[in-house]
């Protein structure tokens, strides 16, 4: 890549001064942290391939099924009435994210984020498979157009866009199902048009960022790469330069002479520091950044440069850690604190938010009982009676049938249930809305009261209670009313 100076820190180092993009040829690089990469990226890729997959009683291990409107995570099934279990996910993310980057730094964007997975895990690797090296891919790029350049540019972006096409149908399948992707795969795209277009769009839009866009998208799109200089302090850990022992720096012919033991060196009081200005560090980085220049936004902490550096010093037998994990309080010497306000507030405000998620979780039944009173009037009032007028939405979250029972308590005596008298029977995973109509003789209202409707599972189990006001009009007025009738068909009998 090239490596002429960034002007200053403000700028973007893959942007230069005219607007014009640098593009980053990363070079290869082999060390622990790498291979830890490697691994959790396999890892994670495997657990995102996998899930639509494997089964868990009935259905796919996660399935949004949002044209049923059920959600079946891990063999908990979620109707569109626990949509409020939103709520904890989205604040346990949030808090989650809060907690793991004061602590952390970056540690997502480095080792979990599917942009940095994906990205380095198989779109570089197909890049690297067809063209090579960082120095052979950059000769490439500047050589002149010929068969050969052609024909390695049509195989990589053919490869990119089935890979793209590959994550983007996998995406797709945790909507609909893997036999019904399939079944969308077979069909003309006529027959699903819509769903073949969100497909054609976002695989356009993942390939477009993985084949070109890249960094670009955690430098200046990703919210969260924004957010870090809020989170983070001085105690956080960050992949940083250990400027006090790297500086001033030396070349590599002097430091091997040190390292030969023709000259004392290093850290044992030289005026010379470890760091050779080898440029490993900056021709290893995705983003082209120079970690020596500090910490800085761009940096997504793929511990890539702590690879290359460490390589360097080991030749050099050097101690390892010149670029390292640290914090910029231990970077200056001075102890890092892990407990500090911002870790304990998000620590404890992630606690109470793990603790209440548990507990709506375990309040989440496999049935759901929903009343709701009809539009209209809130009552009526006819010559016998007054009514209330109710919608009973049942929801049955089980993938088999179910059989309940609605009952009435603490009704006053003489009310009348009409609708939903006998044994009701719902298919797996349906729902019935049904009409439940109470009335109540005029002479025996007493005023509104207070009406338990329960909802009792034919397979046992405690039933499901919801309570509504029953409304009728002033007792006062409708006595009297009453009173006014009598007196009239009083009059007309004589
Ligand atoms: S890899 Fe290490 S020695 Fe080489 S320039 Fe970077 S910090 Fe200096
Ligand atoms: S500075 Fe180091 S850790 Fe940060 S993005 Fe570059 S190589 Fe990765």
């Amino acid at each position: 890549m090239e490596l002429d100076p960034r002007p200053n820190l403000d700028s973007v180092a893959t942007i230069r001064d005219d607007g014009s993009r640098r593009f980053v040829y990363m070079a290869d690089v082999r060390g622990s942290f790498t291979r830890m990469r490697e691994v959790s990226a396999l890892v994670l890729i495997a657990v995102y391939l996998l899930l639509p997959w494997i089964p868990v009683r009935g259905y796919p291990a996660v399935f949004l099924d949002i044209a049923s409107r059920r959600f079946h995570l891990f063999g908990l099934t979620l109707a569109v009435q626990d949509a409020w279990l939103l709520f904890f996910l989205i604040t346990g993310l949030g808090f989650s994210l809060f907690f793991v980057t004061a602590l952390l730094g970056r540690i997502w964007c480095g080792w979990a984020c599917p942009q940095t997975i994906f990205l380095d895990h198989v779109f570089r690797r197909i890049e690297r498979w067809i063209e090579g090296d960082a120095v052979q891919r950059r000769l490439l790029a500047g050589a002149p157009w010929t068969a050969g350049k052609a024909a390695k540019r049509v195989l990589k972006h053919s490869l990119y866009i089935a890979a793209s096409a590959i994550i983007t149908h996998l995406f797709l399948a945790y909507f609909v199902s893997i036999p019904h992707v399939w079944a969308m795969m077979r069909a003309a795209p006529g027959a699903n048009w819509s769903v073949f277009l969100f497909i054609a769009v976002a695989t356009g839009i993942l390939y477009f960022n993985f084949a070109w866009f890249r960094e670009q998208l955690c430098i200046v799109i990703c919210p969260y790469g924004r957010l870090q200089s809020a989170l983070v302090d001085d105690h956080t850990l960050i992949i940083g330069y250990d400027a006090g022992r790297g500086e001033p720096r030396t070349t590599f012919a002097e430091a091997r002479r040190h390292a030969d033991g023709a000259v004392t060196t290093g850290e044992g009081g030289s005026a010379r520091g470890d760091c050779i200005a080898c440029s490993r560090c900056v021709q290893v980085c995705p983003t082209g950044i120079d970690i020596r220049d500090g910490l800085q936004l761009e940096c997504i902490g793929c511990a890539a440069c702590i690879d290359a550096c460490d390589e360097v010093m080991t030749r050099l037998r050097r101690p390892r850690g010149l670029i390292r994990y640290d914090s910029l309080s231990g970077f200056s010497g001075r102890r890092t604190r892990w407990l500090r306000p911002r870790t304990a507030l998000y620590g404890i405000l992630l606690l109470a938010g793990a603790g209440v998620a548990t507990w709506a979780l375990s309040t989440v039944r496999p049935e759901s009982l929903g009343v709701t009173r009809m539009t209209g009037a809130p009552y009526f009032v006819d010559s016998d009676s007054v009514r209330n007028q109710f919608f009973i939405r049942i929801v049955n979250k089980r993938p088999e049938p179910a059989r309940f029972v609605l009952r009435l308590e603490q009704a006053p005596a003489g009310l009348r249930q009409t609708g939903l008298t006998d044994a009701i029977d719902i298919p797996p995973l349906g729902e019935i809305v049904e009409p439940l109509i109470l009335q109540v003789v005029r002479s025996a209202y007493q005023g509104p009261f207070i009406v338990r409707i329960l909802l009792q599972p034919g397979t046992g189990g405690p039933a499901m209670e919801r309570r509504v006001e029953f409304l009728g009009p002033d007792v006062r007025l409708l006595r009297e009313e009453e009173e006014e009738r009598r007196t009239q068909n009083g009059t007309l009998i004589r």
